[in-house]
This record gives structure tokens, C-alpha cells and sequence, in this order.
């Protein structure tokens, strides 16, 4: 009897949040299979500086079809669904999404879910400069229905720097979590009743207990989803 799907994980975008992916899908099956058992997965993770080197280039074609390729690898491999562990590169989700038969359960729908599942229509969103400015995230946010503030500048800025210079090195610093909490309070004053964790490594450095607002961690909502469709 099969009791779980073979999961596939695109990862390492950074690995600093891959293991948290790896642990909370880990977790949430056994806790819902009990005794030995453990998530069914199959991980393809990345040098994230190959990765870096290709958004910095503006060269989404190229990421487009490095992620799609190996997704649908993942796929023959054995994979019955497929997660995307960063939020960022969900900007060439359609080219992964046509290279798989499989579904591939894409973050911001996931988000998006969760926020309005707790009555919450007005969110702050905090990731790297690509997901707060570029389209691909932020409209499919408005598409279900929510509205969406992103930080002004040079809080963007802030943002987009602590999570490649610190973050992503694994390096969460109690200076840069106060300024976190500064920009999550101006957003606050602007009309965020929630704060949607918009890049996978900001949980290393806030969780719920510190922000005094509805608070979206995205790598959790994702395993989360994971675990339910695997068990479905
Ligand atoms: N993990 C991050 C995210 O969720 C940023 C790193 C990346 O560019 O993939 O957006």
C-alpha cells in the first residue's frame, strides 16, 4: 500500500532554507504517519552562487531552463510533486510548470491561501528586490484577492541586502532583525495587517513571537503543503 508521494525538491536557492524545507516535511510526516516513518523525497540542490550569477544577469531565460530541466528530471526520476524552495525563482515557475505532468505547488498560491484563510486582505511583503518589485509574485498575490504593500525605499534595499549578504550565509544578526522590524512597523502604519515572509531564509531571522502581526513564514506554509498533498 502506498502511503505517501515521492516528493521533489528544487533547492539550495539557499541551502540555509532547503534544510529547513528538508526537517519541516520530514516532521510533518511523521507526525502524521507516526513510527519510522519519514518524508519520501528526492533533492536536487544548486550552488546558489551559480544561481545568484544568473538573476544578477538578469538572465531568467537561462534560470528558466536550468529549472525546468531539472525539475523534469526530478519528475522521471520518481517525483509525484514538485516544490520550488525559494520564493524568488518562482519567476520562471511557467517554464517549470510546462516541463511537468507532475503538479508543481507554486509558493505564492500557497501564501496566498494561508492570508486569506486568516480574513486577512491587506499584507506587507517582504523578499529580495525581485520578488517585491518584479510582477511574477506580487500580482499573482492581487490575482487572489489581496492587496499588497511592498516596503518603500531604502527599505527595499535593506531587505534585498540582508538576505544575500547575511542570510544565505547563514549569518542572522540581531542588527539587521531590528531593522527587519523597523520596516515591518512602517508597512504596519501604511495598513499591513499581515507580514508575508516573501523569501525563504527570513524565518533564520523572524519568527511569529516577534512581529505583533499576522505573520506568513513561506517555507512553513510550503512544507506544510507539501505534506498534505504527499498524503493526500
Ligand atoms: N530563498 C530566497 C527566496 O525565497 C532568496 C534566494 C533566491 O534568490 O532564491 O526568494
Amino acid at each position: 500500500m502506498v502511503l505517501q508521494k515521492t516528493i521533489g525538491l528544487l533547492g539550495g536557492m539557499s541551502w540555509e532554507s532547503s534544510i529547513i524545507y528538508e526537517r519541516l516535511i520530514n516532521e510533518g510526516v511523521r507526525a502524521r504517519l507516526g513510527g519510522t516513518h519519514s518524508a519520501d523525497l528526492i533533492v536536487r540542490s544548486y550552488d546558489f552562487a551559480t544561481i545568484e550569477a544568473l538573476q544578477e544577469a538578469g538572465d531568467w531565460q537561462a534560470a528558466g531552463r536550468l529549472l525546468a530541466t531539472d525539475a523534469r528530471q526530478l519528475q522521471d526520476a520518481g517525483a509525484e510533486l514538485v516544490l520550488l524552495c525559494t520564493n524568488t525563482m518562482h519567476a520562471v515557475a511557467p517554464a517549470i510548470e510546462a516541463a511537468l505532468d507532475v503538479p508543481f505547488v507554486h509558493l505564492a498560491d500557497t501564501t496566498a491561501a494561508a492570508v486569506l484563510a486568516a480574513g486577512i486582505d491587506t499584507v506587507g511583503l517582504l523578499g529580495t528586490r525581485y520578488t517585491m518589485e518584479h510582477d511574477f509574485y506580487r500580482c499573482r498575490l492581487e490575482a487572489a484577492g489581496l492587496t499588497v504593500l511592498v516596503p518603500d525605499e531604502p527599505d527595499r534595499t535593506t531587505v534585498h541586502d540582508v538576505i544575500y549578504d547575511e542570510l544565505v550565509k547563514g549569518i542572522a544578526s540581531p542588527a539587521s532583525k531590528a531593522r527587519y522590524l523597523d520596516v515591518i512597523d512602517r508597512l504596519a502604519a501604511r495598513g499591513a495587517t499581515g507580514i508575508i515572509a516573501g523569501c525563504t531564509e527570513i524565518e533564520l531571522l523572524i519568527g511569529p513571537a516577534d512581529v505583533g502581526l499576522a505573520y506568513f513564514p513561506t517555507t512553513q506554509l510550503h512544507a506544510e503543503a507539501a505534506v498534505d498533498l504527499a498524503l493526500d
